[in-house]
């Protein structure tokens, strides 16, 4: 007999095929892991170019970074869910886009070969590259996220620019960030995030995968304490890139 009582979250994973780099699929497996053992169950829905998503069954989205080729491959299918993602955002659903994902949820990104991409505007904020003769932003990360060390790597030619009003998920110690210039990385709106993390993010950022886990289950369950796991492997997953990160040159 199906268990009544046992929470499940659902989770959109877009284009897991063609944005995937530096294990951004390891994401997943964090978010999966972690709700499995408070037991809760996350199902993943893999979204292609041309599947059909229901955002109402819907509680995470999630897509990982890609190369201006991959993007320019699925950024009009994604303007046609425009409306769908900016409600979604809208109703507090909990989002998660890195890199080349990332980029492709603001309003546009202006690729190597200066090709403009339109964004679906989920974050207020534009990307530009600035072209094959500029050095890319390759590294590991460190970012302070309301008062903790957010650790990844990045690598990215785009450089993005938030606009007036919106806010970046964090404040960059080591690394570039969304431009290298103004300190701020990633942006955050409602329950929307967005980040050059790769690495992956998740599985060594442990204290930010529970916020989303959180966030979701509050949203659909209208509570969303979570029981204390043990991450010794996390943690030191954690310190080791910290170190890493703040001591390169
Ligand atoms: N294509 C983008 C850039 O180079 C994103 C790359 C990525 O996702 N790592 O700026």
């Amino acid at each position: 007999m199906p268990d009544d009582t046992r929470l499940s979250l659902r989770l959109a994973h877009l284009y897991p095929t063609l944005m995937n780099l530096y294990g951004d699929r390891g994401n997943i497996f964090a978010l999966r892991r972690r709700c499995a053992l408070r037991g809760i169950d996350l199902e993943v829905d893999e979204i292609g170019v041309g599947d059909a998503w229901d955002p109402a069954s819907t509680d995470l989205v999630f897509i990982g970074g890609g190369q201006d080729r991959e993007q320019r491959r699925v950024y009009q299918d994604l303007l046609t869910r425009t409306a769908a993602l900016q409600d979604f955002r809208d109703d507090d659903g909990v989002i998660l886009a890195v890199c080349g994902g990332y980029q492709l949820f603001g309003r546009s990104y202006r690729d190597i070969d200066g090709e403009v991409l339109e964004g679906v505007g989920v974050f207020d904020m534009r990307s530009v590259h600035p072209g094959k003769t500029f050095d890319r932003c390759v590294g590991n990360v460190v970012a302070i996220w309301e008062g903790e060390t957010l650790v990844g790597f990045e690598n990215h030619g785009g450089r993005t620019y938030l606009n007036e009003g919106a806010v970046p998920l964090g404040d960059v110690i080591s690394g570039f960030g969304n431009n290298g210039g103004d300190g701020g990385e990633g942006c955050r709106v409602r329950n929307a995030f967005g980040t050059y993390l790769h690495g992956a993010l998740l599985p060594k950022n442990p204290h930010f995968a529970d916020r989303l886990i959180q966030l979701a289950l509050e949203r659909r369950y209208g509570e969303g304490g979570l029981a204390t796991l043990d991450d010794a492997w996390e943690a030191r997953a954690h310190a080791e890139a910290l170190h890493v990160g703040l001591h390169q040159r």
